[in-house]
């Protein structure tokens, strides 16, 4: 909370990882026990009362095609600001989980792109999430697609735009192998060009990178055309121009 302040934050969101108790393979390293659930709210709810307008509560939610009805009650049951939706997982596998890495030895990087894109599109169209997290994860390790996927690309970003989410700019990839923002310079443009909402995120997991490297991130959108972002307030999405003289 601190730190949100001391870096000029006009509101800091707390989005923790969902349970995954609905996971194919649960591993309770991965997120909250389905039992420290409640507490998690109740705390940040503490939070809300304590900085009325500055903090919110929202949780990181796994797409999972096999379990959406379980995430869909799971997340009914919880009164939440937002919900930000994540693809982690291309049929039980872990490919942003430095323990299966070497999984993307067996595997075309191609086919994964386009298997992971078609489940984001998936998952923002259940209408399930507000926000979609780190759009382009599968470079976590600096894996790239080595045909131009640009179209499919294009096609994920009409869907977003249909669905009515935002995109973070997440700028924990920099903090990653890749070294680079989720997502990129190029598919930052193309959002730019459906337009898709954007709205910033550190995907922190300690105080120190709260709003982490937000002036890059600003820059960066601005590079992609975006002249303004969007915030969640406990009444859904609002907009803002992009704060200038950063960067
Ligand atoms: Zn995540
Ligand atoms: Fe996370």
């Amino acid at each position: 909370m601190a730190v949100a302040r001391e870096r000029g934050l006009a509101a800091i969101g707390i989005a923790d990882h969902l349970p995954l108790a609905h996971n194919p393979h649960p591993d309770p390293t991965l997120a909250m026990p389905l039992a420290e659930l409640d507490a998690y709210v109740a705390e940040v709810n503490a939070l809300k009362s304590a900085e009325p307008g500055f903090v919110l509560l929202g949780v990181e939610a796994d797409y999972l095609p096999a379990s959406v009805e379980v995430t869909a009650e799971l997340l009914g049951r919880l009164s939440l600001d937002y919900v930000v939706g994540s693809v982690h997982f291309l049929n039980g596998w872990g490919f942003d989980d430095p323990r299966y890495v070497e999984e993307y030895e067996h595997r075309s990087v191609d086919q994964v792109y386009r298997e992971y894109l078609r489940l984001v599109g998936d998952a923002a169209e259940t209408g399930l999430f507000d926000i979609i997290g780190h759009l382009d994860l599968v470079k976590k390790f600096g894996h790239r697609a080595r045909s131009d996927l640009r179209s499919e690309w294009q096609a994920l970003a009409e869907r977003l735009a249909a669905a009515g989410v935002a995109v973070e700019l997440n700028t924990a990839g920099l903090r990653k192998p890749v070294g680079e923002l989720y997502p990129s310079p190029a598919v930052l443009e193309i959002l730019h060009g459906c337009g898709v909402p954007l709205t910033f995120g550190s995907d922190a997991h300690c105080p120190e990178d709260v709003g982490r490297d937000f002036d890059l991130a600003v820059t960066a959108a601005r590079n992609a055309g975006y002249r303004s972002y969007v915030r969640i307030a406990t009444d859904g999405f609002r907009e803002h121009p992009l704060p200038d003289g950063v960067g």
